[in-house]
Formats: structure tokens, C-alpha cells, sequence
């Protein structure tokens, strides 16, 4: 026998038995973000991969070590997407979009880092991104945090916490930088090999170490917010004010930076409690110097990535997951005349009510062995076709969930009939 090939380790398939979760999410979300005026854009799984190395920034963990990076058969340097955020502005600016012009858009998908597999972190995982261009803010970083609030009010999930802090200007920042290197110069026995690497390219980022040995050494390092430029700190109170304004909690963490380099100004992260240390399940911020760092006019614009593995795994553990959707009606044959008539009534009955989902009994059985499929699909109501009924040119009916007699119905009244018993049937299965 030939062997069972396996999926790519850290790339997990969805299985029918949680699609509905996914499906619930989704379309929660789709609902949210168009009602804030959001649209939706879709962009290449593969892009350049010189976009993410100048989108990301060299010394991120991402562009490091994470990257699915390939050559293709033209001898191109191509790259699976880490992360949208990149690919978005690059649309923005490749199909002329820009020009002073303000965009509100989003994108759900899939994104590929090459990272230790483990509950929580996956090798192919999905993003919701949301990314609105154009705008200066703080209004539209206030706003952009309440929608996710209320995503999570929504889905009914609570064990989450807001953190947010604001990184200034790349002007203010490099003083602060300067103060940072030389903290950790001082003591530079106790940085970890990737640390160490980081204080030349970008030492902010030790700042965003995983490395627990890392903890307290970072815990004593000076804090950025004591050294914002007056508008960043404007901007920051301004924003603090309006999220305290509508009633969103939030956390100022001073060592809060993001993993990627072109943020600037507001970031925010909302961390859970739920899912051990893969804690963190939205996070996002402004990144007013990435559009003139990729070429287009220069633009601010703020944005956040949620992880949608992490948020279905709140939803499991919060009991917030839907039921599985059964069908409405089963259709019973009895006989190869009535099997054929019952395709073609399922079929006239598909026409008059799309909405209703309608399993006809496939590949025959005894009529008990067709009942129990009946009733192991959970439908709330069969439909009887056999020779006597063709006969007297009626369908027998039976609700499955209930104690209730067979009735029979004319062929031509049993849309209407079938659609106002339905109604009156319980929706919600037990
Ligand atoms: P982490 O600190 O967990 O590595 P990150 O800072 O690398 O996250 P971002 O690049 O900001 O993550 O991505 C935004 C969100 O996408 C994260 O908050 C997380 O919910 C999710 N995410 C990131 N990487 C993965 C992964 N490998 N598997 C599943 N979800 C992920
Ligand atoms: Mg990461």
C-alpha cells in the first residue's frame, strides 16, 4: 500500500466539524468592518520578496528567519505573504490609488512564517487585516480600536485585555535610541544571541524579545513614552481621551513595540489570559513613514492583523461556538419511479425555497434504514415519496423532532405547505 501523505507540518486543514466556527467569525467580522465603511481587497498570496524585506524590515524576526522563500521557474525571488499589511500598500501605490485619496479597506487570508509549530502558532495561520489609509488620526486610531472592541462584545468574548503605547516619530525615537543602546551596552553579558544582534540594526526590537532570560534586563530598560515629541505625546493623550471617552479600557504598556519596524506613533495589542502563552490575538498601529518607505506618496495610515486561529480558539473556550447547521428537510424514496420523481420535486422545491436545505436520500435503503440517516442528520422534517404516494399524487410529510402525526399534501400545494410547516417547527435542535 502506498504511503498516506501527510500535510506540511504547522498547516492545518479546517475540518466540517469547525467550519461553522469559522464561518460565524467571518461573517461577524464581514458585518462589522462594513458597517464602519471598510472594503474589502484581496492581494497575492506570493509577492516580490524584496517587498517584505523593505516593508518589515530586515532585523525582524520575520524577515530573518520566518519567510517561505522560493525561486521561480523565471528566476524570480518570490515570497508566500507573512503578514498583508505590505501587500496592501503595495496595491495601493502599483494601481494608482493614492493621490491625497483616503482608503478604508480590509482582507482575510492566509499567511506563511516558518516558525516552531506549537498550539497557537502555525505555519500557515490566518489573518483578518484591517488598514485604513489617509488618515492622520488620532480620530481614526480611536475608532479602528473600538471596532475590534466591539468585535469582541460581538463574539461574546471577554478575556481580553487592550495595551497600547505610542512610539513618537523616527525623529524622537532615535534619541530615545541612543539612551537604549547605551543601557544595554552596559550590559551587554546579558543579552541573548539575537540581541545582540539587534543592537546594531534595530534595538528597539530587544525590546520585543520572547525570551524570557530577556525579562528583567528589558524591565530596566528607560521607556520611550518619557521621550515623545510634543505632538506624538498630543496625539497619544488625544487618543487616551476618546477611548476613555466611549468606555474602552486600556492598558498603557511602555514596552509595548510590535515586531515590525515601520510603525510609528499609536500601537496597541489585545492580549487573553486564555490561551497560554501564545497570548497576544489582535495587534496593530500607525505606520505613517511605510508608504514613502515603499515608494508612494507620503501617507499616514494605521492598521492591525488579528489572528483568526487564536480568536476561534477564545470562541471554543468561551462556549460561543454555533451549532451545526442541519438540514431542513429529508426526503424518503420508496421505489426506483419515486426515486427519480423525488430528484425532480427536491429540484422544484430548490427553485421556490433556496433557502431552505433540502437532503434527498441517495444510493436507496429500506425505508428504516432511510429514516435513521433521517434522523441522524438531524433534518426537522422528511418528506415521504413512495409508489402510493405517487399514486394519489400527494408527498407525505413528518416532522422527525417531534411527536407528531404523517400528513399528506398534494404535490402542487407542497412548497407552500412544507414552508409554512417549517415555520412553525422549532428551529433550534436540542
Ligand atoms: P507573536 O508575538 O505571537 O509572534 P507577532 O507579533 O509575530 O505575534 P503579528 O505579526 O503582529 O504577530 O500578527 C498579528 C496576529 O497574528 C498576532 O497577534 C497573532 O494573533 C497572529 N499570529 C501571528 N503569528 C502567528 C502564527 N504563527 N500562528 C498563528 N497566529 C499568528
Ligand atoms: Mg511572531
Amino acid at each position: 500500500m502506498a504511503d498516506i501523505i501527510q500535510a506540511v507540518r504547522g498547516m492545518n486543514d479546517v475540518l466540517p466539524a469547525d467550519i461553522a466556527t469559522w464561518q460565524h467569525l467571518e461573517a461577524t467580522v464581514r458585518q462589522l468592518v462594513t458597517a464602519y465603511g471598510y472594503e474589502e481587497i484581496r492581494v497575492p498570496v506570493v509577492e516580490h520578496t524584496r517587498l517584505f524585506k523593505r516593508a518589515i524590515g530586515e532585523y525582524t524576526d520575520v524577515v530573518e528567519k520566518e519567510m517561505y522563500t522560493f525561486e521561480d521557474q523565471g528566476g524570480e525571488q518570490l515570497t508566500l505573504r507573512p503578514e498583508a499589511t505590505a501587500g496592501i500598500v503595495r496595491a495601493v501605490i502599483s494601481n494608482g490609488m493614492l493621490r491625497g485619496a483616503r482608503h478604508k479597506l480590509w482582507c482575510i487570508g492566509p499567511m506563511f512564517r516558518h516558525e516552531k509549530p506549537q498550539k497557537g502558532r502555525y505555519r500557515q495561520f490566518h489573518q483578518l487585516d484591517v488598514e485604513a489609509i489617509g488618515f492622520a488620526g488620532p480620530d481614526i486610531d480611536a475608532e479602528l480600536i473600538a471596532m475590534t472592541a466591539r468585535l469582541w462584545r460581538t463574539l461574546g468574548i471577554t478575556r481580553v485585555k487592550l495595551q497600547l503605547n505610542s512610539l513618537g516619530t523616527p525623529e524622537s525615537r532615535r534619541a530615545y535610541r541612543e539612551l537604549l543602546v547605551s543601557y544595554f551596552r552596559a550590559n551587554e553579558s546579558r543579552l541573548d544571541a539575537d540581541s545582540r544582534r539587534r543592537l546594531e540594526g534595530n534595538p528597539l526590537r530587544i525590546l520585543d524579545s520572547k525570551n524570557p532570560e530577556m525579562r528583567e534586563l528589558i524591565a530596566g530598560a528607560p521607556v520611550l513614552t518619557e521621550h515623545l515629541d510634543a505632538d506624538s505625546r498630543a496625539h497619544f493623550d488625544a487618543l487616551c481621551a476618546m477611548l476613555g471617552s466611549m468606555g474602552i479600557e486600556y492598558h498603557v504598556n511602555p514596552r509595548l513595540v510590535r515586531g515590525l519596524d515601520y510603525y510609528s506613533r499609536t500601537v496597541f495589542e489585545w492580549t487573553t489570559d486564555a490561551l497560554g502563552s501564545q497570548d497576544a490575538v489582535c495587534a496593530g498601529g500607525r505606520y505613517d513613514g511605510l508608504i514613502a518607505h515603499l515608494g508612494g506618496e507620503s501617507t499616514p495610515a494605521i492598521g492591525f492583523a488579528m489572528g483568526i486561529e487564536r480568536v476561534v480558539e477564545l470562541l471554543v473556550q468561551a462556549n460561543k461556538v454555533p451549532a451545526p447547521t442541519a438540514p431542513d428537510i429529508y426526503v424518503v424514496v420508496n421505489g426506483e419511479r419515486a426515486s427519480a420523481e423525488a430528484l425532480k420535486l427536491a429540484e422544484q422545491l430548490r427553485t421556490v425555497l433556496p433557502h431552505r436545505r433540502i437532503e434527498v436520500n441517495l444510493g436507496g435503503g429500506n425505508f428504516k434504514a432511510q429514516f435513521r440517516r433521517a434522523d441522524k442528520s438531524n433534518a426537522r422534517l422528511a418528506l415521504i415519496l413512495g409508489e402510493d404516494e405517487l399514486a394519489r399524487g400527494v408527498v407525505a410529510m413528518k416532522p422527525l423532532r417531534q411527536e407528531s402525526g404523517q400528513t399528506d399534501c398534494p404535490t402542487p400545494e407542497l412548497a407552500t405547505r412544507v414552508e409554512a410547516l417549517l415555520r412553525e417547527l422549532p428551529a433550534e435542535q436540542n
